[in-house]
């Protein structure tokens, strides 16, 4: 029997133990809580991407049923978590684990090798960097590289299930050392990275199928997984390819979610279920070129009212003005327009408004205007738009909130500069 920390490890023997008797051997208060040490459990510490079982511990003398929320490796030492408010037991207990929730995971821990291996088999460059499983949403796989083409995903999905169907045993053994374990196994899967050259090591093999170095539990048959259905893959935060899987029930409801929802997008799409990707593929290549149309569009469009803005100019005295409504234009485009006229023009002072949801102001002038402040009259536009600007006495830009009150500010701009222009000429 394995040890650890003092406490024999029961699930290694028998990993479909569901109940034992035990010694309470050591009883913690930590800021995390109540922890519990025995002689020896069936409970499976959180590790290797397997969650810590939960469940009961019944105190003998008393009869009281003590729950146990979570199971981990505390400094080496298998600790049961007591849920809040439980008080400890002490002397012999009986511990009886959450079975349902135990044997799924155990579930999806096999899956989980079948397929891995599977994948690697298909594409022997991918790599499963971590594994999370979890009772409610199923397991996940970390996978590089995260570009994993789809056909490749379905080919190991399908040698995987054809592989559960035909009831392969699990088995396990000890080694005592990684090398020795990789004598024993050509094709060991390990991470020895983690390993230290004397530890000893687990091996689960799956018939001749595979074998991997895991401290986890397992069935015993490959049947016992029931189907399994990949069931998500995105792109995850840390780079890797996220891969979901469900097994039993579950995949099966998720299975039937997935295709009524390909049925769905299928009469949405007017296109046959299996021809969907295609056709979603055909769609986003229109909206690209779309999207590229309209912006090639709207450029030539811009460029068409900002060259019409000539014929409106207007001279007062020695100066010229240009009081321009291109609503419609960004921000970006605006400035672009003032800068160039008044460049081209140095006489010229010229005050635009533009915007697309929201209205952008613009006043520039050129170098031969250099009289007339335009920051005034930029806060008095301001004001009647709804909004703030500012900047200089040659150049001045903000924005507004009323799009209806952009005449007004355009007329009132107008009043207000050629009153200037008069008065500087006086
Ligand atoms: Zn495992």
């Amino acid at each position: 029997v394995s040890e650890r920390g003092g406490t024999a490890l029961l699930y290694f023997d028998d990993p479909y133990l569901k109940d034992f008797a035990a010694e309470v051997t050591k009883v913690v208060r930590g800021p995390s809580g109540t922890l519990i040490e025995l002689d020896k459990t069936a409970f499976h510490p959180r590790g290797g991407g397997q969650p810590g079982d939960s469940g009961f511990l019944v105190e003998k003398s008393s009869g009281r049923k003590i729950r146990v929320s979570d199971t981990q490796v505390l400094d080496e030492s298998i600790v049961h978590l007591l849920a809040e408010g439980e008080i400890p037991p002490i002397g012999t207990v009986e511990g009886v684990i959450d079975w349902d929730r135990r044997f799924l995971l155990m579930r999806l821990h096999t899956a989980e090798h079948i397929l891995s291996k599977s994948l690697q088999k298909q594409l022997p460059d991918a790599g499963v960097e971590k594994i999370m499983l979890d009772e409610s949403h199923g397991g996940k796989m970390f996978i590089t590289p995260n570009t994993i083409p789809w056909k490749d995903l379905v080919a190991a999905e399908e040698a995987s299930s054809r592989l559960i169907e035909e009831g392969i045993d699990v088995s396990t053994g000890f080694f005592e050392s990684p090398a020795l374990a990789k004598a024993s196994f050509t094709e060991l899967r390990i991470k020895e990275a983690r390993l230290k050259d004397n530890d000893s090591v687990r091996v689960v093999s799956v018939g001749d199928f595979d074998a991997a170095a895991c401290t986890g539990t397992h069935v015993r048959n490959t049947r016992e997984i029931g189907f399994m259905k990949i069931t998500g893959i995105s792109a995850a935060d840390d780079g890797t390819l996220e891969l979901r899987f469900e097994v039993g029930d579950e995949a099966l409801d998720t299975a039937r979610r997935l295709a009524n929802a390909a049925l769905e997008t299928s009469a949405v799409l007017k296109t046959a279920p299996d021809k969907i990707a295609r056709t979603a593929s055909n769609l986003k290549e229109d909206f690209n070129n779309l999207k590229e149309a309209f912006k090639n569009a709207s450029r030539e469009l811009s460029t068409n009212k900002v060259g019409s803005l000539a014929e409106s100019i207007e001279t007062i005295g020695d100066s010229r003005i240009l009081i321009g409504n291109l609503y419609g234009l960004r921000r970006e485009e605006v400035i672009e327009a003032a800068n160039k006229l008044v460049k081209e023009d140095e006489s010229l002072i010229a005050i635009l408004v533009g915007g697309a949801h929201a209205p952008v102001l613009v006043l520039a002038r050129g170098r031969k205007s250099e009289q007339i402040d335009l920051l005034p009259i930029g806060k008095m536009m301001c004001g009647i738009l709804g909004g703030g600007c500012g900047g200089k006495s040659s150049f001045v830009s903000g924005c507004g909130t009323k799009a209806e009150n952009v005449g007004e500010a355009l007329n009132a701009a107008r009043d207000g500069l050629i009153a200037l222009l008069k008065k500087k000429d006086e």
